[in-house]
């Protein structure tokens, strides 16, 4: 049985008092147990980082980057051990863990172009013998907060960018899958990562309000769900801290009457029900336009009913388990609910007979003639259930969408270009695809929702994470050719 404990200055602790239980999802079986940071303990690794920092941040961009180019190295060497990790405590196939790993790597790649991605800005002569330059520099030790869903791809969202800008860095995963991240920091450290620059506390609240609150960490980085994400952002704000907090989502898919069904319906498939459900830009609504709804539940019926579902581990899972049993408990509530307010349940997942294991799984649910006043629209569920709006016009979808109080994700199915640029220009959503259902933005773009899917002033990575992670300093310098005699009495002025 795993025991997972915490990562601090380079090495495995020894166990904490509280501890928690992990699972397997797709057997229902503990698999290990994980501990749960005290106060002290996750001050111990806020110490660790802030001794760290003097070496790491003086060193040069350059050799910071080469540890993340060997890192980078070892990832990809390792990425079956990691994937078999994550599908063990997260249970998603075996095939999306890699394509976490994936999308992971491609922010270390983005942080690995350092060098170029701290240069400040220069004028020169901005009066006669004087120049002006503005320089980005590290903040500190910075922390991360991350979900159940991405237990190494939001980590990476975060970590790899803060430390190339020469912060130290202490991560708090997810208490249900912690042990890819555990290994991640093995892997930093086999790259040539000094000792305390990354940190891993496990835990629960206990530790999350010591890094909220300590003096010493200067900014907070929180991936979660919304009622937590207003928690981080206040708290840390309060406590002067620079924070960013992504939270929930409710992500609608719009069909309009001239999009091809065939690409509509096999990218609804893959948006709606993979990871079973649980990622933040899963499409969870389906807006179906005019009359293209018969022919969309039509189509999407025998899809629904014939999803692969079962281990992650078997070669052609479609979908696995959900992460908990309580979670399952939550989501078949959901569907129970969906049924109770009127709306039609196509395909009852509930029952389900998996492939390979007796974990906490439900089928894929699909849901007709849902209504904005009910809860299985309005509340963002995070499990395989799909609903179906009918609107009756485009300019409906828009309103539909813009009135809902989360903003992650959202797509547009169609073939008229007219009506996807117009989509583009007035959704109220931060992030947007057109034919595409989830638009997931590079590493080298910024992802980010509005409205409650979002607190704070900077998205996650790109040239956003540079910024987050990096504070500016502007320089003004006179030589001796622009040295004046005279005193000046008046707010400078260029002469
Ligand atoms: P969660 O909010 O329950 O937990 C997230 C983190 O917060 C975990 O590390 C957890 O230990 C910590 N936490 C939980 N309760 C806390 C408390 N009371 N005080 C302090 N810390 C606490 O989220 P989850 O269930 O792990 O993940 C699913 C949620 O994450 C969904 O809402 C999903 O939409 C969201 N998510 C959002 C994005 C995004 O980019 N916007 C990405 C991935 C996941």
């Amino acid at each position: 049985m795993a025991s997972v404990t915490h990562y601090i200055d380079g090495r495995h602790t020894v166990e904490s008092e509280r501890k928690q239980a992990l699972y397997n999802p797709a057997t229902g079986e503990v698999s290990g147990e994980v501990s749960l940071a005290s106060t002290g303990e996750t001050e111990a690794a806020i110490t660790s980082a802030k001794a760290a920092f003097p070496v790491w941040s003086e060193m040069s961009p350059l050799r910071r980057a080469r540890v993340l180019f060997k890192f980078k190295s070892l990832v990809e060497e390792h990425i079956d051990e990691l994937a078999a990790l994550i599908t063990q405590e997260h249970g998603k196939v075996l095939d999306d863990a890699k394509g976490e790993l994936t999308r992971g790597l491609e922010v270390v790649e983005f942080a690995c172009g350092i060098p170029h991605l701290l240069k400040g800005e220069i004028t020169e002569q901005i009066a006669n013998g004087v120049d002006s330059w503005s320089l980005n520099q590290p903040l500190g030790v910075v922390a991360g907060i991350s979900p159940f869903n991405f237990p190494v791809m939001v980590p990476m969202w975060m970590f790899p960018i803060a430390i190339a800008c020469g912060n130290c860095f202490i991560m708090k995963p997810s208490e249900k899958d912690p042990s890819s991240t555990m290994r991640i920091a093995e892997l930093l450290k086999e790259a040539g990562l000094p000792d305390g620059v990354f940190n891993v506390v496990n835990g629960d609240k206990e530790a999350v309000d010591v890094l909220l609150t300590h003096p010493d960490v200067q900014a907070v980085s929180f991936v979660g769900s919304t009622p937590i994400a207003e928690y981080i952002y206040s708290t840390a704000s309060h406590h002067g801290k620079r924070v960013q907090a992504l939270g929930g989502a409710k992500n609608h898919m719009v069909v309009m009457p001239d999009a091809d069904l065939d690409q509509a319906v096999a990218a609804l498939m893959g948006a709606a029900y993979g990871s079973a459900g649980e990622r933040c830009m899963a499409i969870s609504v389906a807006v179906a336009v005019g009359n293209v709804a018969d022919a969309l539940i039509e189509k999407l019926t025998p899809k629904v009913e014939a999803l692969r579902v079962g281990n992650g581990v078997i070669e052609g899972m479609e979908m696995g388990p959900l992460v908990t049993a309580d979670h399952l408990k939550k989501v078949e509530g959901y569907v129970a609910a969906g049924v109770e307010e009127g709306a039609t349940l196509v395909v009852d997942g509930r029952g389900v007979e998996p492939e390979g294991g007796e974990g906490f799984f439900l089928g894929g649910c699909l849901f007709d003639n849902v209504t904005p006043e009910m809860t299985i629209y309005r509340d963002e569920i995070f499990g395989p259930v799909l609903a179906v709006v009918r609107v009756p016009d485009y300019a409906t979808a828009v309103k539909l969408i813009n009135e809902h109080e989360f903003g992650n994700g959202t797509a547009i199915f169609t073939q008229n270009g007219d009506a996807a640029r117009q989509f583009c220009h007035e959704i109220q959503v931060g992030m947007v695809g057109v034919n595409v259902p989830i638009p997931v933005p590079m590493a080298f773009h910024s992802f980010g929702g509005w409205k409650r899917s979002l607190f704070g002033a900077l998205h996650m990575h790109g040239p956003d994470g540079v910024r987050f992670y990096t504070r500016r300093k502007a320089i003004t310098a006179r030589w001796p050719t622009g040295l004046r005699a005279q005193a000046d009495f008046i707010m400078p002025t260029m002469k």
